[in-house]
């Protein structure tokens, strides 16, 4: 059996598959060059390990209190020498990326300062984190002011405003690399770079702080290369490599991480605490393998930006445009096009793949949502997942796959189920 005839045997059928591999040869020199940044980025994480010598006995389970966690301490060290950090923080008891950030706001943030948000607003559920939507426990409700400056209308900063902004309150600037379910650009580290010495410049002891959830290891550099202060993500994106279970890390300046820790654990307790029930060698397995399962889900995210693009469907980012991390929205103008697109991500994973996901009311949300999702670990974004409100402009999110050759044929199965249903047209 041929590759075509494989693919057809999984449901593809010749038009699509030749489509995709006209599309995938196109991209090659592309994909090159990501893998030269996941051969980069995979030196940098070994050099880590070698650094901090890690041995079988890091993966040794804790439990009770865990004091003298070797496995976590190392573990620390390692995320913190790959980010060129001085300390990390990276924990199972970090439930998910939202609460890593609500622990470095709240455990850097004291009554009466300001946090002010430079790549305006924040990710969703952040909004009540902060309290910009009411909500018990935010940092509002502590006396913990709000501010924030929007991007301009071609996604670079608003210096101006930014300046105007900085008062003798303001404690924390926090900005977000990723768009989120926003249209505005990705940041590239680079541009968070100059936004960071831009901010110093006018006020030096500003804590800045970078949302790098969905960022990690797409570019050669990461914040905290570029003077950020505090860096924070979710192990069950990309630094989790698909492996952890569960986490979230934050690596940045020592006193600022000591402060994560005490306010993740208790005052007094800080980092001393902490068992890992046995979760360590996924963590430093997932870690050994994201910069590659990252590359995967970079070429996908390209893939299908250069597969529907082409087939004349509003793209962002667009099919050649740099990326600053591994998120692929595309307008389907219709709710039939979300839907079928969610249906064919469903429909090629790995779990669950029996199962028709079907837009429903969902907590939080203003209309009803589909997601797409057969993951190993629940929730999971570095695996290959989609989801879509079913409201006008009818876009869906596409983000992941553990490996390239999985997101291709998670897309190659969306286009399917779209040419089925009369939505996408291919050429002959
Ligand atoms: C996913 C994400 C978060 C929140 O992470 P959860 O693990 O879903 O809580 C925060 N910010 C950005 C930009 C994200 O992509």
């Amino acid at each position: 059996m041929n590759l075509n005839e494989m693919y057809q045997k999984m449901g593809i059928d010749n038009d699509v598959y030749t489509y995709g591999q006209k599309i995938a040869e196109e991209l090659k020199e592309r994909f090159a060059a990501i893998d030269e940044t996941a051969e980069y980025n995979q030196l940098k994480v070994l050099h880590a390990m070698q650094k901090n010598r890690v041995s079988d006995i890091h993966f040794a389970a804790t439990s009770g209190y865990g004091y003298n966690d070797l496995g976590r301490d190392t573990m620390e060290d390692v995320y913190a020498d790959t980010f060129h950090a001085e300390a990390g923080l990276v924990r199972p008891q970090i439930t998910c990326g939202t609460h890593a950030l609500a622990v470095a706001l709240a455990a850097n943030l004291r009554p009466g300062d300001e946090l002010l948000a430079v790549s305006g607003k924040p990710y969703d559920t952040l909004e009540e984190v902060i309290g910009i939507r009411p909500s018990n426990g935010s940092l509002a409700e502590y006396g913990i002011t709000y501010h924030q400056v929007d991007l301009k209308a071609d996604s670079s900063f608003d210096l101006d405003g930014i300046r105007a902004a900085i008062n003798e309150k303001t404690k924390m600037v926090h900005i977000q690399r990723s768009k989120g379910y926003q249209t505005r650009k990705t940041l590239s580290v680079t541009e968070i770079g100059e936004v960071i010495a831009f901010v110093k410049s006018i006020k030096p002891d500003v804590i800045c702080m970078v949302d790098n959830c969905y960022g990690e290891f797409v570019e050669r550099i990461e914040p905290t290369d570029v003077g950020a202060d505090l860096c924070v993500g979710s192990l069950i994106k990309n630094p989790g490599g698909g492996l952890a279970p569960i986490g979230g890390y934050i690596v940045g300046k020592e006193a600022y991480v000591e402060n994560c820790a005490y306010r993740l654990t208790s005052p007094g307790l800080g980092k001393e605490v902490g068992a890992t029930l046995g979760v360590m060698q996924s963590f430093y397995q997932g870690f050994f393998l994201a910069p590659t399962v990252t590359a995967g889900a970079l070429k996908g995210a390209i893939f299908a930006a250069n597969v529907y693009e082409k087939l004349g469907f509003d793209v962002l980012p667009n099919g050649t445009e740099s990326r600053h991390d591994i998120i692929q929205a595309i307008t389907f103008g219709k709710p039939e096009g979300v839907i079928e697109f969610c249906k064919g991500i469903q429909a090629a994973a790995p779990v669950d793949s029996y199962v028709e996901p079907e837009p429903w009311a969902m907590p939080g949300y203003d209309s009803d949502v589909i997601m797409a999702a057969g993951a190993f670990v629940q929730g999971s974004s570095i695996e290959l997942s989609a989801d879509g409100p079913i409201k006008p402009p009818y876009a869906v999110y596409f983000q992941g796959g553990l490996t390239w050759e999985h997101a291709k044929f998670g897309i190659l199965m969306s286009l399917q189920k779209l040419k089925n249903a009369g939505i996408a047209k291919l050429e002959a």
